[in-house]
Formats: C-alpha cells, sequence, structure tokens
C-alpha cells in the first residue's frame, strides 16, 4: 500500500513535471511565435504592409486558417476590408455589410471576440453566422486593433475547426492585437508625415514655378514670345502639352502657342473640337476653369485643363494644358495654380499690348509730324517766294501780271488752308467733336459746284472731270462736309489719276443717295485697299506724292458721321471707284 502511494506519488509528481514542461514548451513557443509577429511587423510602414505581416505571420502565430485585415472605413463606414488572406474579398464585404456582425461587435466594445462554434455565431449574430460556412469558418477570432484607447483596425482570424479558446491562446491573441495595432498606428502617421512632406515638396514646386513665370513675363514685352515661353515652361510642369489659345473673334480662339508631345497635342484639340459644350469657346468667354478628360478607348488615357486668361475684366484667351497620364489629373491645387499662372500671364499680355499700343502712338505722331511739317514747309516758301516777287513787281511798276501772280497766291493759301484745315479736323474727330448742321442738300448741284471748284487744279493736271448726275438727287446731310468729302475724293482721283479722265456719278437709290467717283489712274492693290481708310495710312512713296494719309481718314469719318458707308473698288494700273452711300432721310 506504502508502496503503492509511494509510487502513486512518484507518477504524480512526474506527471506534473511533464505538464510544467510542457507549459513551459507551450510558453516558449508563444514567445517565439509573439517575437516573429513582433520582427514581421517591425518591417512594415505603410498599413497595407502592416495588414500583409498580420495576416501572414500573425495569422500561423494563433494558429487560424484564413482571415482578414479591417481598417477604419471612409466618412460614415464603420470599417473596410483592406486586406484577405485564404478567402475572397468581395464575399466578405457582404458579409460584414448584414449587420449585426462580430467585428461591428468587437470594434464597438474595442476588446476581442471569441467564436469557438459556428452555432455560437448563429445565435448572436444570425445572418453573419449564416455566411461564415462558405469562408470555411467553423470557430472565429475578432481582435480589435487599438493605440492610445482608440481602435484603429482589427483582424478577424478564421479556424476550420470548432475549438475551445483557452486563456493563455486569448492571452496570445491580445498580444498579438496589441502589437498590430501599435504597429497600425505608427504606419498612419507614417502615411501621414508622407502625405504632408509630398505637399510641401509640390508647394515648393509650384513657388518655384511662378518664380520661373515671373521671370519669363517679364523678360519681353513683346506677346508672341511671352506667350512661347510660358508654354514651354508649362511642359512638363504642368503638362506633357500646352498651348495658348489667344481671342481672335469671339468664337475662334487662333492658336498662339503650344510646345509639348505633338501628338498628344493633335488629341487634345479634337477632344477640345469634339466637346459638345464647345468648353474651349466657353472658357475663352470666360467660363472658370474646366477639365476635360477622353476615355482610355481612343489609345492613351488624356486629361486637359483649360483657365481663361482674363485681366481686369478683359478676356485675352485661353491657356490650356494636357496630360496623357491619368496620375497627373487636375485636381482642385493644380486648377488653383494654372488659375494663378493665367492671371499673371494676362496681366503681362495686357501689359505688352498697352505697350505695342503706346509704341505704335508715339510712332505715329513722330511720322505724322515729318510728314505735316514736310508738307507745310512746300506751301509756305512758295507762298513767301511769290510775296517777295510781287512786291518787287509793284515796286518797279510791273502790274501787267498782277492778277496772276494773286491767283497763284490764292492757290497757295487754299493750299495751306486745306492743310490747317485738315489738321484741325482730326482733332475735332478724335475728340468726338465733329457738329454736323444738316440741311435738305441738292447732290447734284454740290457734284457740279465741286468739279467747277477743281477746275484749275484739274487743268493743270490735264484731267477732264464728267460729272454723270441724276436730276435732283437730295439728302439730308450737312452741305460743307459732305463738300470735303467730295473734295477730298475728286483731288485724289487728279493727284492718282495721271491725267486720265475722271468722273462723278450721282443717283438716288432707295433710301440711300450715292456719289461715285470713278479714275483711270494708278489704282490701288487689293491688300492696301481696307487699310487706306485708316489715319495717316498711304499705299505710295512719299518721293512720288506728297500727302498726310488723312484725307480718306476723315472723309470716312465724314460719311459714318452721316449714317452713310464708303467703299473702294480698284486694280492697280486700272483705276479706283470710291462710293459713298448716303442714308436720304438722314438718320
Ligand atoms: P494722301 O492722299 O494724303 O496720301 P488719303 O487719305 O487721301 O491721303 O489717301 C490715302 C492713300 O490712299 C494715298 O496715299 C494713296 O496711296 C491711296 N489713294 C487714295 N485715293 C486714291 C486714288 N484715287 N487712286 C489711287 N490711290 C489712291
Amino acid at each position: 500500500m506504502g508502496d503503492e502511494t509511494h509510487n502513486t506519488g512518484g507518477a504524480a509528481a512526474a506527471d506534473g513535471e511533464r505538464a510544467a514542461r510542457r507549459e513551459a514548451e507551450a510558453l516558449a513557443a508563444r514567445l517565439a511565435r509573439l517575437q516573429a509577429v513582433t520582427a514581421a511587423l517591425s518591417g512594415a510602414r505603410t498599413p497595407d504592409e502592416v495588414a500583409e505581416a498580420a495576416l501572414s505571420v500573425g495569422l500561423s502565430a494563433l494558429g487560424g486558417a484564413s482571415g482578414a485585415f479591417l481598417v477604419e472605413g471612409a466618412a460614415g463606414n464603420e470599417f473596410a476590408v483592406l486586406r484577405v488572406a485564404g478567402i475572397a474579398e468581395e464575399p466578405l464585404q457582404s458579409a460584414l455589410g448584414a449587420r449585426p456582425t462580430p467585428a461591428g461587435a468587437a470594434w464597438q466594445s474595442a476588446s476581442p471576440l471569441f467564436i469557438e462554434r459556428a452555432g455560437d455565431a448563429e445565435a448572436g449574430f444570425p445572418a453573419f453566422g449564416a455566411a461564415m460556412g462558405p469562408f470555411g469558418w467553423a470557430a472565429l477570432m475578432a481582435l480589435p486593433l487599438s493605440a492610445e484607447g482608440r481602435v484603429l483596425g482589427m483582424l478577424l482570424v478564421g479556424f476550420a475547426e470548432s475549438r475551445p479558446f483557452p486563456g493563455e491562446e486569448r492571452v496570445l491573441a491580445a498580444a498579438v492585437a496589441g502589437l498590430c495595432g501599435q504597429a497600425l498606428d505608427r504606419a498612419r502617421l507614417f502615411v501621414a508625415e508622407r502625405v504632408a512632406r509630398a505637399e510641401a515638396v509640390a508647394a515648393q514646386r509650384r513657388l518655384s514655378f511662378l518664380d520661373a513665370l515671373s521671370g519669363v513675363l517679364t523678360e519681353t514685352l513683346d506677346a508672341g514670345p511671352m506667350a512661347e515661353r510660358v508654354v514651354e515652361l508649362a511642359v512638363p510642369a504642368l503638362g506633357d502639352w500646352a498651348a495658348l489659345f489667344t481671342s481672335g473673334g469671339e468664337l475662334e480662339p487662333s492658336l498662339a502657342a503650344a510646345a509639348g508631345q505633338r501628338s498628344l497635342g493633335e488629341r487634345a484639340r479634337a477632344l477640345l473640337e469634339a466637346d459638345p459644350a464647345g468648353r474651349l469657346r466657353a472658357a475663352s468667354r470666360g467660363a472658370p476653369p474646366a477639365v476635360l478628360e477622353a476615355e482610355p478607348s481612343a489609345g492613351r488615357p488624356l486629361c486637359a485643363a483649360l483657365v481663361p486668361l482674363k485681366s481686369r475684366g478683359e478676356l485675352f484667351g485661353v491657356l490650356v494644358v494636357a496630360s496623357g497620364d491619368r496620375a497627373q489629373r487636375y485636381g482642385p491645387h493644380d486648377l488653383a495654380l494654372l488659375s494663378d499662372v493665367a492671371r499673371r500671364t494676362a496681366l503681362a499680355l495686357e501689359h505688352a499690348r498697352l505697350y505695342e499700343a503706346a509704341h505704335q502712338a508715339a510712332q505715329a505722331r513722330e511720322d505724322f509730324m515729318q510728314v505735316a511739317s514736310h508738307e507745310l514747309r512746300g506751301p509756305v516758301t512758295s507762298f513767301r517766294l511769290a510775296v517777295q516777287l510781287l512786291a518787287r513787281e509793284v515796286a518797279r511798276g510791273d502790274t501787267a501780271r498782277l492778277s496772276d501772280r494773286v491767283r497763284g497766291l490764292l492757290r497757295q493759301a487754299d493750299r495751306l488752308s486745306r492743310l490747317s484745315g485738315a489738321l484741325l479736323d482730326v482733332t475735332r474727330i478724335t475728340a468726338g467733336r465733329l457738329a454736323l448742321v444738316k440741311r435738305e442738300l441738292d447732290l447734284s448741284a454740290l457734284a457740279r459746284q465741286v468739279v467747277e471748284n477743281h477746275a484749275e487744279e484739274a487743268e493743270a493736271a490735264g484731267t477732264a472731270v464728267t460729272v454723270e448726275a441724276e436730276a435732283g438727287v437730295t439728302c439730308q446731310a450737312d452741305p460743307e462736309r459732305i463738300e470735303q468729302v467730295l473734295d477730298n475724293l475728286l483731288s485724289n482721283a487728279v493727284k492718282y489719276g495721271r491725267g486720265a479722265p475722271v468722273t462723278i456719278r450721282v443717283a438716288g437709290e432707295v433710301g440711300h443717295a450715292v456719289l461715285a467717283v470713278t479714275d483711270r489712274g494708278i489704282g490701288i492693290s487689293p491688300e492696301h485697299q481696307a487699310r487706306i481708310f485708316g489715319r495717316f495710312e498711304r499705299a505710295v512713296p512719299p518721293r512720288n506724292y506728297g500727302g498726310l494719309g488723312l484725307g480718306l481718314w476723315i472723309v470716312r469719318s465724314l460719311v459714318e458721321a452721316h449714317g452713310g458707308v464708303i467703299s473702294v473698288v480698284s486694280a492697280p494700273g486700272r483705276g479706283s471707284t470710291f462710293t459713298v452711300k448716303l442714308p436720304r432721310d438722314g438718320e
């Protein structure tokens, strides 16, 4: 008995020893598994890498067959599946949508949930429990991953067999979850910092781009080269292709400069043209920045952004940038930068335009002063000579050619008064101070009168002038001003008519009267025909023909002030016809 007791006591001791050894071994094994988890997580930098480590090393440390890693969902969504291991993601997503779920309960309570048999799951979470079968799950751990008291994610560990989870396994699970929670927290900080750093780099890049742009915009005051430099700078900083469309007409913006991949540019233009809303045109009329996207079906994807160029309410054109890279989609940051670029470019273009206008005005003034002083010097010199001659002849009592001399003087005086009159008219018209005194005017009679007034001048040039006038063509007009119109046209016809006959036609048409002056002289080539009605515009060399280039501008201004129009039909060497149409009622 004693022996037995002894023996029994010895066996119990041996059993105890074995159990203790087993426990120590199990503890060591659990520690080794925890170490493996720690090692795997230490290399994980992003949430995705943490999920990968948790699902490979963590899952096997806990003896699970398959599982999933959940993280906080986007706004309004409790959680989202980040990664799965050994099961498909889609069915899990939908199983997690059928609330309540073990994951939801564990997330809410922030404490692990252990389901040892599928039946338990069905009792607590009917819809989810029924869905566990297809994943091959008979038992489940839902382990919240927290850091500083906040649940950041969850590890779901599924087991193929129903099984108890004894205390030490629950402790191990909690330890694995703790490690994963810390790793997830670190990863989130890492990602946030990386995003902040990327934003700082992008902001720096935007600043240096704007800096370079300022340099380009102040480098030149010439709009063309400026546009070229802007689009060159925009590629590749803002896209793979860039173009600057200036608003030529209201509907057809014309391309001022483009740079970058030509094929992309062609596709971008096709996209702009194919765009049913006419975005480019809309933008050229001042619509806010817009982004267009082409579906990649036609080849590589394409995304284009359009920004209007506006300064002080005036529209200069549209800046278009296009990118063939999906990742470079134009987001709010890009559009803000593009708007800034467009604003600065528009301002610089406006300055260039103002500079150009000021430069042209200064040049025109200079040209005018030169021509005007030359034009005035001629008649003044002849006038002086004629007066000296006259004085000498009168002193000598030689009066034979007196009346000839006086007529010559009057001619010179007329010429001077015409020139000073033209200068005065320019001032009046430019200042908008042209006052018309209208009354019923007989144009046929006026035409004859004007021809008579120019008889001497025409004779001197050997020009025969005829009037073909319908009787009594009248209109409501300022007689002095219409006489001035005819004076100018007839003088030009004689001056540029090479002595060939000149005809003045007067006719009445429905609603208006027509005055046409035709010569058979040197003519005007088509490229000059519109221009000669502009101020100081001339189409003949000053050496051959004197003149200020003001006559036709004054004529056009006077005709338009009467509500009429003037046009020219001409061919070089064949002569010209200037036609004036005046409304008969003077309106
Ligand atoms: P100006 O005769 O003083 O130069 P105008 O304004 O009267 O100025 O005319 C502008 C230009 O138009 C002239 O310089 C000339 O080139 C052209 N022009 C005007 N009338 C005629 C004409 N009848 N035949 C040919 N050219 C003409």
